[in-house]
């Protein structure tokens, strides 16, 4: 998950600030929802702590749909916290001891029902209660974040407490294809199709990404065979309907549509409100009536958004320790739209503080001298800018005194060449942009 999340940083963020503050970022132990997270100095976690906290409990929570603590540390720090790190995990599936994966919250109790999503939660009902029988395979299909996957494993929950001892597995089908083919590599092949092939429910998530998988996709067919043959129950999901899944092979497409397809659409208001009154229940958060469907008129579609914004909302009021009313919702979320605070930061603010590391005035660096004192520093600042704030180049340019924005772009390629030649520039350049991050 510490990949998907840097990956989601790297989107967003320009490169030099990514390198900064992200990639010498580790993380050390997750032990209790508490994440450690290990970073190089003091500055750096000041600049976590008080930029990137927020953000990393929301992906984290949109990514895994669990709620964190994230904890900064710095190297000294974290002596004390790596003793508590767990076993690192082997990569070959063991499959003997067999667990069902099924998240916990996924049940049909926090399941809310609503009208994009009745029809496919009553053939989920009757599955659970009559597995194998009825509708075979059952697949769910709809946009991203609309509860398929809770939708899913509900059926897998509700099985287990009507028949403790059956074999229920969840599985994605990224992890179906991981296992099978860790399951080559090591020589357990038996032992795959001894856990797959003897379930009595078997819920296989996001089916659209079994495509281009030859050998997988044959696996696959075999093992929904096998269980199909015994009447044991099946239930697929996917982005869309099996015959919509390019280069999906004709017969995986065909047995998926043996039993019965039900889309889940998008939740209208009501349900998105009633939603998250749920989530707030079970979180013992008090929030008014008004600020909840203000929060669901915000977001109009994935749930786990909606959800996503709820925690930054719960999150915003702990940080200022006020309750949560509608204008603190809108100002959380406000923020949502805007972005990173990475992208606050002025031109005016980096002029200052570049003139100010080199002692020279700010005019000296939006004006015209060629003297080799200013030039460096001015090109600097022009890297900066460019990568520090969301200003284009002519924009950049016109700050700079009028300048034209391929000056810009001389500029940045020259401070980049001079950061992988030069020690000291690359060094100055580093003690400005932490000045600037303080
Ligand atoms: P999908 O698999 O369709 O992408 P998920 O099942 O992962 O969507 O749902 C996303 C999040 O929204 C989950 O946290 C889930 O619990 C929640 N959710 C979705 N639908 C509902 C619903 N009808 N009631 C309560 N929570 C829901
Ligand atoms: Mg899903």
């Amino acid at each position: 998950i510490w990949k998907e999340l840097q990956e989601s940083y790297r989107k967003e963020m320009n490169p030099v600030s990514y390198n900064t503050w992200i990639e010498p970022a580790k993380p050390i132990s997750f032990y209790d929802n508490q994440l450690i997270i290990e970073v190089p100095t003091t500055v750096q976690k000041n600049y976590w702590e008080k930029n990137l906290a927020g953000k990393i409990l929301e992906t984290f929570f949109m990514m895994s749909g669990e709620e964190i603590l994230p904890t900064f540390v710095t190297p000294d720090e974290a002596e004390s916290y790596k003793q508590e790190e767990p076993k690192e995990e082997e990569n070959t599936p063991k499959f003997p001891e067999h667990k069902t994966m099924l998240n916990s919250k996924y049940t049909f109790d926090t399941f809310v029902i609503g009208k994009g999503n009745q029809m496919a939660h009553a053939a989920a009902l009757v599955t659970a209660e009559d597995p194998g029988a009825i509708y075979n395979p059952l697949f769910f299909y709809g946009g991203v974040g609309l509860g398929k996957t809770h939708l899913m494993q509900a059926i897998g929950h509700q099985m287990l407490e009507i028949h403790p001892t059956a074999k229920v597995k969840y599985v994605s089908s990224e992890n179906f294809t991981n296992d099978f083919i860790n399951s080559i590599q090591n020589n357990k092949m038996e032992e795959f199709r001894n856990e797959y092939r003897t379930m009595d429910l078997l819920l296989v998530d996001d089916v659209q990404f079994l495509v281009n998988k030859e050998g997988t996709q044959e696996e696959f067919f075999n093992t929904f065979e096998e269980l199909y043959r015994n009447n044991k129950q099946i239930v697929l999901t996917s982005d869309r309907l099996p015959n919509e899944i390019p280069n999906l092979p004709k017969r995986l497409v065909s047995r998926f549509a043996w039993g019965l397809s039900v889309d889940i659409t998008p939740p209208d208001l009501e349900t998105r409100t009633a939603i998250l009154r749920k989530k707030a229940e079970a979180e013992n958060l008090e929030i008014p009536d008004d600020t909840l469907s203000y929060i669901a008129g915000q977001i109009d579609s994935n749930i786990r958004e909606l959800e996503g914004a709820l925690v930054r909302v719960q999150a915003y009021a702990a940080i200022q320790s006020s309750d949560i009313t509608t204008s603190l919702a809108a100002e959380a979320l406000k923020a949502l739209k805007v972005g990173t605070n990475l992208s606050q930061l002025t031109v005016e603010q980096i002029l200052e503080k570049v003139a100010e590391y080199y002692h020279i005035n700010t005019t000296d660096l939006t004006g015209k001298k060629r003297t080799k004192g200013i030039v460096v520093p001015r090109q600097i600042a022009m890297y900066l800018c460019r990568n520090l704030t969301d200003y284009s180049l002519p924009k950049i340019g016109a700050e700079f005194g009028g300048k034209d924005h391929t000056t810009v772009i001389h500029a940045y390629e020259k401070v980049n060449q001079l950061l992988e030649e030069n020690e000291t520039i690359k060094n100055e350049v580093k003690e400005i942009k932490n000045l600037l991050m303080e």
